[in-house]
């Protein structure tokens, strides 16, 4: 098979990235190990930031997004008896959107299928080839058992914290950096209305909480647990009263509700940066080259950031010849990277119980600085809201 871009991974960033390049008739072919619905249906992000909307919305896909999304103008910061709201809109003039991941996963599929986009799923054994020449190629066994090879001009990994992209940069030449956090996050889902109408983040002396939500109807939490920790310990019972301990309830009369627990799962807290994000004829985006702990809500964001910056730099390459933008990608996108792995580091440092008394005691004194000085809460949102693409 021929095309223009080989993409490897159809979750948000390779949707959005085939999306993008075909708008500006740049021909794409995607390859995906899972099936169609598996990706659709991962519970994972739901804050979109203010630039992801507004490219979502230039892109064509924003119409259900305002439609179903929920605008938040800002987010409660709270510990033991005290909750203070930052106002992000007030404070920079940007917003951010409640949408589920699951939600733009399937506007994206919806906008490529309706458009005939070739997404290969269920495929096995990916391979890269020939990445230093001007014809790589990506070689797969497709879903009924045949061998195949993408011949591209380009291809674009997008295949996640596990797939074989970033791997296929030499080892001389990349530069990984990587901070592993000493707890997790349970997270849970659950079919019962938000006790909140913006999300709250909660410092506790027991460990930190969240309350998010995806819909009206469907909760979103989580609490941080110690590492491995199995969830098999965890009943809904302990949950809704762990959470109601850390998230306050009863506190100033709020009352956190409880409900039918539907989906429950640990996640390990990470940040990761490989560089450079690009070899020769490979472009990395998204989750393959970087991955943040999800506090600041970020990784949905950074991985359309990047895909905001490549997807200009592609037609540039290769429906003008200037690689000019092409060559400037790893580094144009690393700053943004860096911000939002700071930013995101820096909530989550914040935030969770960890270390001594003195730790706590600076965590403390960080949270009242945040929402009593404007500086400080400016800053915070500038960093929550987003910065703009290409920053
Ligand atoms: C469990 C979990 C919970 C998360 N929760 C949050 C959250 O609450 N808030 C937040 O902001 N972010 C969260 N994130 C991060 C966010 O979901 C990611 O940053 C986002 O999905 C990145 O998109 P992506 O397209 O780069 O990668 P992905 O969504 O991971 O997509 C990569 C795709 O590549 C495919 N792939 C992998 N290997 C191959 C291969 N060999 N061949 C072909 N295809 C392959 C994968 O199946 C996958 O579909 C979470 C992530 C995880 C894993």
């Amino acid at each position: 098979m021929r095309t223009r871009v080989a993409i490897i991974g159809a979750g948000p960033a390779g949707m959005l990235l085939a999306h993008l390049l075909a708008a500006e008739g740049i021909e794409s072919v995607v390859v995906e190990t899972r099936s169609e619905e598996y990706v659709a249906s991962r519970i994972r992000a739901g804050i979109l930031e203010h630039s992801t909307v507004d490219l979502l919305r230039a892109a064509g896909l924003g119409e259900r997004l305002d439609r179903e999304g929920h605008e938040h103008r800002g987010i409660y910061l709270q510990w033991p008896e005290e909750r203070h709201h930052l106002d992000f809109v007030d404070l920079t003039g940007r917003s951010v959107f409640v949408y589920g991941q699951t939600e733009v996963q399937k506007d994206l599929v919806a906008a490529r299928r309706a458009a005939g986009q070739s997404v290969h799923y269920e495929v096995a054994d990916t391979a890269l080839h020939d990445l230093e020449t001007d014809h790589p190629s990506v070689t797969f066994t497709d879903s009924t058992g045949r061998p195949r090879r993408l011949v591209a001009d380009v291809v674009v990994g997008c295949d996640g914290s596990f797939g074989p992209s970033r791997g296929a940069v030499p080892a001389s030449l990349r530069r990984t950096s990587e901070r592993v956090y000493p707890y997790s996050w349970l997270g849970i889902l659950a079919d019962v209305a938000p006790s909140t109408d913006e999300l709250i983040y909660a410092w506790h002396d027991d460990g930190f909480a969240m309350h998010s939500m995806r819909s009206a109807t469907v909760s979103r939490l989580y609490l941080q647990v110690p590492n491995d920790t199995d969830v098999a310990d965890w009943s809904d019972d302990r949950i809704w009263d762990a959470l109601a301990t850390r998230l306050g309830h009863g506190q100033d009369g709020w009352q956190l509700t409880p409900g039918p627990v539907t989906e429950k799962s640990v996640l390990p807290m990470r940040s990761f940066v490989q560089t450079p994000m690009r070899h020769g004829r490979l472009f990395l985006a998204g989750d393959a080259a970087h991955i943040v702990p999800p506090t600041g809500a970020k990784g949905l964001n950074l991985a359309v950031a990047d895909v905001g910056l490549l997807a200009p730099a592609l037609v540039d390459l290769l429906g003008r010849g200037d690689a000019r933008l092409a060559d400037a990608y790893s580094d144009t996108a690393l700053r943004r990277v860096w911000r939002c792995t700071h930013f995101s580091w820096w909530m989550t440092s914040m935030l969770h119980r960890s270390g001594d008394d003195f730790d706590a005691q600076l965590q403390l004194s960080q949270l009242r600085w945040v929402t009593s000085s404007e500086a400080g809460a400016t800053g915070l949102a500038e960093n929550y809201a987003g910065l703009p693409i290409g920053m």
